[in-house]
């Protein structure tokens, strides 16, 4: 989406990928492949280019300090990436800067997590390599301490939480911001996947006020142009804390290529391309369903209910074109758009009860 947001700028395109038959491959100028986590391949690939920017924090961020060193703009900055690959890194940069976020202790390994018992309920995250709530184990009991990662992780406070939202945040290099409608998000908790995400979330307008105040601090405090999308909590007292910030364009900004004035594809453009920030307002509410491989298939993909699906007015279907599916693997989302939440809530279960992505 970056790539064919790009279109509309006059703009030369380069992309560094591991995969030929990437499903971008075929919408960049150039296309180099290599391996986004190795310096040669990264600082190669840079050398020479005015900007350059990412879609995954799991990059060589060395080589990318040595571009910037050597005169390449790279958003957001790699000072941003370092402390927000590492988790460690980051609930100490939220405490550093007294932003609001659950409790936490750092373990080393197994034998000083299992110390923790009074701890608990808590959530145990390691610190590098975890994605998706692959790297996240909750820890209710100390049964569950077994489930811990022998690894150098973060042990969090278990928040009550009653609502899981996301902020997005644009800032250009100016220091000027501007700020999306913040999104709600529901979880299918058996996979650890976004299930459905609804677009504005619904708050008490002193929480929204909240929300926005943190999401400025995080993304201030970092001094780097870019698009971040702040994860928070509101709990159960009314507390909004953050829970994580991705530093680029995000799942939980999908529904903004349709429902809001300027995508969130756009903006990094804008902010790259150093235009004026574009308009964050929704054109309509919307509701984004996440298109995942169905359980118990993998292999090629094959997608059951669409024409049905297509049918649905003013949903937008994004399939991206990855070959294989497998379960609980990303393949797509749909954006429903709509004045009234009813319509939106029917139509995203009617889009999760009838298209499936099968082999
Ligand atoms: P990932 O980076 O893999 O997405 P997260 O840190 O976002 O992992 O955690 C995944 C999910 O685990 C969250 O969306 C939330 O539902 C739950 N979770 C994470 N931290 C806490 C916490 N401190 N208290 C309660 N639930 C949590």
């Amino acid at each position: 989406m970056l790539l064919q947001a790009a279109a509309n700028y006059p703009v030369e395109t380069f992309l560094l990928e591991n995969d030929a038959e990437c499903p971008a491959a075929h919408l960049c100028h150039q296309f180099t492949k290599g391996d986004i986590k190795d310096f040669d391949a990264v600082y190669n690939f840079g050398k020479g280019l005015d900007a350059i920017t990412i879609e995954i924090e799991n990059v060589n961020v060395e080589a990318l300090e040595k571009l910037e060193v050597e005169g390449v703009k790279v958003f957001p900055k790699p000072s941003v990436l370092k402390t927000i690959k590492n988790k460690i890194l980051q609930k100490q940069y939220y405490e550093q800067h007294q932003i609001p976020s659950p409790k936490f202790i750092i373990t080393n390994n197994a034998a000083e997590l299992n110390e923790q018992e009074e701890f608990l309920p808590a959530v145990h995250k390691v610190s590098e390599g975890g994605y998706d709530g692959k790297g996240v184990q909750l820890i209710n009991t100390k049964e569950d301490l077994v489930k811990g990662f022998n690894a150098p992780s973060v042990l969090e406070k278990m928040v009550n939480i009653h609502k899981e939202i996301a902020q997005m945040v644009a800032i250009n290099e100016k220091g000027e911001t501007a700020l999306y409608p913040p999104v709600e998000m529901l979880f299918d908790h058996q996979l650890n996947l976004l299930d459905f995400q609804l677009c504005p979330a619904e708050l008490e307008q002193k929480t929204l006020w909240k929300v926005e105040a943190i999401a400025l601090a995080v993304v201030r405090n970092f001094k780097s142009p870019g698009i971040f999308a702040i994860e928070m909590f509101v709990d159960r007292d009314g507390n909004v804390l953050v829970n994580e910030t991705a530093p680029r364009v995000h799942n939980s900004g999908h529904h903004t290529i349709e429902a809001h004035y300027s995508s969130q594809f756009d903006m990094l453009w804008r902010i790259i391309l150093g235009y004026p920030l574009g308009n964050t307002e929704a054109i309509l509410p919307s509701i984004m369903v996440n298109i995942i491989g169905a359980e118990g298939f993998s292999g090629e993909a094959k997608y059951e209910g669409l024409e049905e699906v297509l049918k649905i007015e003013n949903a937008f279907v994004h399939l991206y074109g990855k070959k294989q599916t497998k379960p609980g693997r990303k393949m797509g989302h749909v954006t429903i758009l709509s004045k009234e939440k009813q319509e939106l809530i029917h139509q995203s279960n009617r889009v999760k009860s009838t298209l499936f992505v099968k082999s």
